[in-house]
């Protein structure tokens, strides 16, 4: 009743914007946000926040959400029932499948919607649809670094908790711009090397905030972070620095290892990464005198073509020092999205099941097909990259896509745009009318976070509930309901009244979430995996051996990739990442007044030496050309870049300054993941100013 509505409501949710996890409380009268109150019992944060988690939230209200679903007519979209939007999509994804087969059909799932939410969209594509070819935007960023710890150590998420990081020795923060991207998790480092004697050490091109507070901040040649990484382990055996004890009991593979690391001396090193052999001397002494050393890190190191090979050398690293299995220490990729983990962790992938059990593996198929009561692909599907070349060849034909933009976040947008305009039926799920959107021939109105209920894992693999704040606005559904409607549609019988019912699915049949339920879940309660039958969880990983069959680690050899060289006429170096006022590419924040007035359109930091020699200040406007695309941008001169290296933020209202024009189509060699760092542009000055 209107009497309800207008009570004033406190209601517990976990923040959307970034991977840290931080939980709070929301102050709501009506659909009005009164506050964001932080709780001392939430598990992460406690009473810290970002400007994101506190002040992002009014796009829920925003005019521009999307209330009803919209059907293409021609150029444009008109409003349709539910009834009539779910009928179309059963009837061509049906049509799809039976005049082309199962794997004419891709699915994208997303890193913003719940764990339960994945887990439906994974048993769509595989128990309704009989295909695999499903993807998250893991792909995007960390899938490289799940690869590299999975050879290694055997668990794809981070070694410990953000408590951990707090109470390093060393902290190594390598291509990852936490201050920004993951503010309260930069916070707890900031503290510790205050107040408690932390040492820092960032590794990056760009001199951000983390660089600034830094004691050894080195700034290496692009897409050299294999060889320094290679070249101090090899330094500190040489010194018979390791722990040899840690290495004898519980690690194998360390002579081939140690053979794979002869050419990358000191004084290779130093000519290809450009870091000084005494700057690299004393990176090699501050991880031998620190007393734990947790390595941060993120897209600077996975968006690369050796993205996968790079974070294997830093799980070398860790384990050669023995800094695995103990408080303290370990390797951290910070995820980016609130839900990336836990998209993948239910399987959203290509080739795992959820729980990070292989499509591949019979005994673990059996099991799902069981208890879904029908039989499932054994072929690993095809990721996003695959699925968009697939579309051109013709090989894929139909796609649903929930909570992504790829119109915009991927690289080489327009190759992509343009397979995206050969779909013969395109379904989009999201809160906007996203750039991705305007290709679909079905745009589904879903609702946000506050207006549903769920659980998001963060990056310390930790599983948190959210609580409805809102009713779903206009006729916007829950995810997990669209999901069930058009499984449904499509000739299944699912019933889940409730996400914890879905959970408790997951929980039965992937052991890593054994014991984990809503009950033990409810309020701040948090349970990071693996949690055992009796609710036991881990947020301490390896403390009874690695995650492999014999218990052991493996080292991978060291096996650096070089970045491909552009043609001569590219001669600047494009990196790209994220700003603090901003999540991603801006599609949520953008909407935001507040946060939107804060950074209203993107800009290229350009290194004052660049400046000068090209003519530029605040304010020019320039014409940056990589093979791919152009895009127009004013210029901010500033020396946290260097030399002849750009930067280009990732968020953008204006669809002639996205970065991912510019963006090529190069891949990690092992994840598929595209080098968005591997860019390189000329620059043409359009108006000095
Ligand atoms: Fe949200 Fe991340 Fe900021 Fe925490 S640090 S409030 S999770 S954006």
């Amino acid at each position: 009743s209107a009497m309800r509505e207008q009570r004033i409501r406190k209601t517990k949710t976990v923040c959307t914007f970034c991977g840290v996890g931080c939980s709070f409380d929301v102050w709501t009268k009506g659909r009005e946000i009164l506050k964001v109150e932080p709780n001392e019992d939430a598990p992460v944060n406690g009473v810290s926040t970002c400007v994101k988690g506190k002040f992002g939230w009014d796009f829920v209200n925003s005019e521009e959400r999307l209330t009803k679903p919209l059907i293409r007519r021609g150029d444009s979209f008109y409003e349709a029932s539910w009834e009539e939007a779910l009928d179309l999509i059963g009837r061509k994804l049906g049509e799809i499948k039976e005049t082309y087969g199962a794997d004419a059909l891709g699915f994208i799932s997303s890193s913003k919607v719940t764990n339960e939410e994945n887990y439906l969209m994974q048993k769509l594509a595989r128990a309704v649809i009989g295909t695999n070819n499903i993807d998250n935007c893991s792909r995007y960023c960390q899938s490289p670094a799940t690869d590299g710890l999975m050879r290694t150590v055997g668990i794809g998420g981070d070694a410990g908790t953000i408590k951990d990081i707090a109470s390093a020795g060393l902290v190594i923060i390598v291509g990852a711009n936490p201050a920004e991207a993951h503010p309260v998790l930069a916070t707890r480092v900031k503290r510790a090397h205050k107040l408690n004697g932390q040492k820092l050490m960032v590794v990056d091109l760009r001199k951000h905030e983390m660089a600034e507070r830094a004691d050894l901040f080195v700034r290496p040649n692009p897409g050299t972070d294999h060889v320094w990484l290679s070249a101090l382990t090899k330094y500190i055996i040489d010194q018979q620095w390791h722990d040899v004890s840690f290495l004898n009991d519980k690690v194998v593979g360390f002579d081939e290892y140690v053979k794979s690391l002869e050419r990358y001396t000191l004084d290779y090193a130093e000519q290809v990464t450009g870091i000084r052999k005494d700057q690299l001397i004393d990176m090699a002494k501050m991880i031998h005198e620190a007393d734990g050393v947790a390595v941060l890190w993120a897209m600077g190191v996975t968006q690369q073509r050796g993205g996968s090979e790079t974070s294997g050398a830093i799980s070398d690293l860790l384990l050669v020092t023995g800094n695995f299995a103990r408080p303290g220490a370990g390797a951290f990729p910070l995820r980016g999205h609130n839900n990336v983990q836990g998209a993948c962790d239910f399987g959203t992938l290509p080739n795992w099941l959820p729980g990070y059990q292989l499509v591949t593996n019979e005994a673990a198929r059996k099991k799902f097909e069981e208890a879904w009561g029908t039989p499932l692909p054994a072929e690993p599907g095809m990721d996003n990259q695959f699925m968009l070349n697939a579309i051109l060849e013709g090989k894929l034909r139909g796609m649903y896509l929930m909570g992504e933009d790829m119109a915009w976040v991927d690289t080489n947008s327009n190759h992509v745009h343009e397979a995206l305009s050969h779909l013969d039926f395109f379904v989009v799920q999201d809160v906007f009318l996203s750039k991705t959107a305007q290709f679909a021939d079905v745009v589904l109105p879903a609702s946000p976070s506050l207006e549903k209920e769920g659980t998001f894992s963060n990056t310390e693999r930790r599983i948190q509930r959210l609580y409805q704040v809102f009713e779903p606005l206009g006729e916007s559904k829950p995810d997990w309901q669209i999901i069930m409607a058009i499984a449904n549609r499509l000739g299944a019988n699912w019933n889940y009244q409730h996400p914890s019912e879905i959970m408790a699915e997951a929980a039965s049949l992937a052991p890593i979430f054994a014991g984990v339920s809503y009950d033990r879940l409810e309020g701040y309660n948090s349970l990071l995996w693996p949690v055992a039958p009796d609710g036991t969880d881990t947020p301490l990983l390896y403390t009874n051996g690695f995650a492999h069959p014999d218990g052991k680690a493996r080292l991978v050899p060291a096996n650096w990739i070089p970045p491909v060289p552009p043609a001569k006429q590219y001669d600047l170096h494009l990196n790209n990442g994220r700003l603090l006022e901003h999540f991603h590419e801006g599609n949520m924040t953008d909407k935001s007044e507040g946060l939107r007035s804060k950074v209203p359109d993107t800009f290229v930091e350009v290194s004052p030496e660049l400046a000068q020699q090209r003519g530029l200040v605040d304010g020019s406007l320039v014409r940056l050309e990589s093979p791919y695309g152009q895009v127009k941008v004013n210029v901010v001169v500033t020396d946290r870049v260097h030399g002849n290296e750009l930067y280009l933020p990732m968020n953008s209202t204006s669809e002639f300054a996205a970065v991912n024009l510019l963006t090529g189509p190069a891949t990690d060699v092992r994840t598929d993941t595209p080098a968005y760092k591997e860019t390189y542009v000329r620059m043409e000055v359009l108006k000095a100013k």
